[in-house]
């Protein structure tokens, strides 16, 4: 079945619930008894390791991805810190895009720092950077594509080509784009990640995270992890994710059409410096973005014209999109990078990073509303420095 329909269906079948409930119940039991000891293995024994509800979400994850596995966790962070203590061993060197989402970076740094791992970063917009960035004791390559708030884009399928030849493990953290308009899997990469606490989810109301593969090896390592350190999703977050990834197809499609018109009009704006958003021809890699992914996705970075203080006063005007980090909810999101999400990245690493850009994740509200709030907050800053 397509996209659509199995996001509706699989892990929902009435057939398999007692009752036939269309909607699948919420198992918040966290053992399972036994008829006798001959069966303790069978079926379902302890939460921990697997539970019915997160057992649906994770057929239902899988068949959106077209992967064969699927694991989810209690937050993307987790999902992230229990692949590399899996996949992971003294000595060992990743390379990763340097535009990578801060929490990731940390974890490399100061969860995994007293490991003896060593990170390279690249601008992976450069394929031959990552290449030429491969040592013998390279076994990962850690992307995401667009990158935050940048916008930069990585050639998925080409990375793959080189770590294969190069036997290094590739892992894409799709958090952006989801299986609705990007599948890396299908391009090549061994392992995807997601935080669902944002698209998937799609209504900033559960945290949680996933790992997805086609490599049987990989899964059983990732899954005995997951047993092991335990953060795993709660019965009742893998209901609210599953319900939330009935309505993806649908909820991407608007973000996806709200962005690119906000994206539009930013671009013609007078007070604005530039747009970052794949779907624009003037994206230094449009070209890549329509030949990557299905869609461009609700997210988009502008640099303003004037100071900093101007840029506070535009967000902090705003009505219809709230004040926040985090992304991919219905609801409209803004943030300036420089004093919120990026504000503990080190100088030197921010040197790309304009203080007055300001970072969107366009919700899906009626499209007039979002333009006349942009406006109504522009010209209220203009306002302000006209009188100064
Ligand atoms: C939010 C996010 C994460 C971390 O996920 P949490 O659910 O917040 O732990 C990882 N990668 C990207 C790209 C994200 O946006």
């Amino acid at each position: 079945m397509e996209f659509e329909t199995n996001a509706i269906h699989i892990g929902d079948e009435p057939e398999r619930t007692l009752h036939g409930d269309v909607v699948s119940p919420i198992h918040l039991s966290t053992t399972f008894a036994k008829i006798g000891i001959d069966d303790i293995e069978k079926g379902y024994v302890y939460t921990r390791t697997s539970n019915p509800t997160r057992d649906n979400l994770e057929r239902k994850l899988a068949s959106l991805e077209g992967a064969g596995y699927s694991l989810a966790f209690s937050s993307g962070s987790s999902a992230q810190t229990t692949f590399l203590l899996a996949m992971l061993k003294k000595g060992d060197h990743i390379v990763a895009f340097d535009d990578l989402y801060g929490g990731t970076k940390r974890i490399f740094h100061e969860v995994l720092g007293n490991f003896g791992i060593e990170v390279s970063y690249v601008d992976a917009t450069k394929v031959n950077e990552i290449e030429s960035a491969l040592r013998e004791n390279t076994t990962l390559v850690w992307i995401e594509s667009p990158t935050n708030p940048l916008m930069k884009m990585a050639d998925i399928s080409t990375i793959a080509k080189i770590c294969k030849k190069k036997c290094v493990k590739l892992l894409v953290d799709n958090t952006f784009m989801s299986p609705f308009y990007q599948r890396p899997i299908e391009l090549g990469a061994d392992v995807v990640l997601y935080s669902t606490t944002k698209y998937m989810c799609g209504h900033s109301d559960s945290l949680g995270g996933a790992l997805m593969t086609n490599d049987e090896k990989i899964y059983k390592k990732l899954a005995f992890y997951q047993n092991a350190i335990g953060a795993v999703l709660s019965p009742f977050d893998s209901w609210l994710v599953m319900r939330g990834l009935k309505t993806l197809g649908l909820r991407m499609e608007r973000h996806d059409k709200n962005a690119l018109e906000v994206a539009r009009w930013l671009e013609n704006h007078p007070k604005v410096r530039r747009v970052l958003y794949p779907g624009l021809k003037s994206h230094p890699q449009h070209s890549l973005a329509v030949r990557q992914m299905d869609g461009f996705g609700g997210m988009l970075s502008f640099e303003m014209e004037g100071t900093l203080d101007e840029a506070r006063k535009f967000v902090e005007s705003l009505e219809v999109f709230a004040l926040a980090e985090s992304l991919g909810g219905v609801e409209g999101l803004i943030e300036i990078p420089s004093l919120m999400t990026h504000s503990s990245v080190p100088a030197k690493d921010m040197k790309d990073i304009p203080e007055t850009l300001i970072r969107v994740s366009v919700g899906i509200e009626n499209i007039k509303d979002i333009i006349e709030d942009m406006e109504r907050a522009f010209n209220s800053f203009c306002s302000i420095a006209k009188l100064r």
